[in-house]
C-alpha cells in the first residue's frame, strides 16, 4: 500500500537503524523518536514504518493507520507527563506548511505553553 521507499529517505533510514535516534516507541507499524532539534521540552516524532512522502500520498484505505498514530501519540504524551497539561500534534504537509522531511511524520510538542496561531 505504501510507496517504495527512496533509498535515501532519512526517516526510513532511522526506522532501519542506519541513523541513530532516541527511540521512544516501536511496534510492527509505527516508530517514534525524539526530534533532534526540539522546539519544546517534549518534542518527539511518530512515523509509520511504511513510506509515504506526506499526507497527500496516504490512501483513504490507510485510515486505521492514521488513527493508530493519534492514539499512540496520546499514550506516549501521557507517559511523558503532558497528557493533562496539554500537547500539540502537528502534521506539516508540503511546501507552505514547511515540511522538510518527505516521509510523513507527526510532531508531538508539549511541556510549555504553545502559542497560537503559528507563525
Ligand atoms: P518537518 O519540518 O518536515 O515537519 O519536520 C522535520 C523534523 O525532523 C524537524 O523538526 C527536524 O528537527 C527533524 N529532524 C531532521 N533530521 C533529523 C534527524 O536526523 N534525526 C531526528 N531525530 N530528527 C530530525
Ligand atoms: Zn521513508
Amino acid at each position: 500500500m505504501s510507496a517504495p521507499a527512496p533509498a535515501d529517505c532519512l526517516f526510513c533510514r532511522i526506522v532501519r537503524g542506519e541513523i541513530p535516534a532516541k527511540v521512544v516507541f516501536e511496534d510492527e507499524r509505527l516508530f517514534a523518536f525524539e526530534d533532534v532539534r526540539p522546539m519544546a521540552p517534549v518534542h518527539f516524532l511518530i512515523v509509520p514504518k511504511a513510506h509515504f512522502a506526506s499526507l497527500n500520498e496516504v490512501p483513504e484505505g490507510a485510515g486505521a493507520l492514521l488513527g493508530e498514530i493519534l492514539f499512540r501519540a496520546r499514550e506516549i504524551a501521557r507517559k511523558k507527563g503532558i497528557g493533562g497539561t496539554g500537547y500539540r500534534i502537528v502534521l506539516n504537509t508540503a511546501g507552505d506548511a514547511g515540511q522538510t522531511v518527505f516521509h510523513i511524520h507527526f510532531h508531538i510538542l508539549g511541556g510549555r505553553h504553545l502559542e497560537w496561531p503559528p507563525g
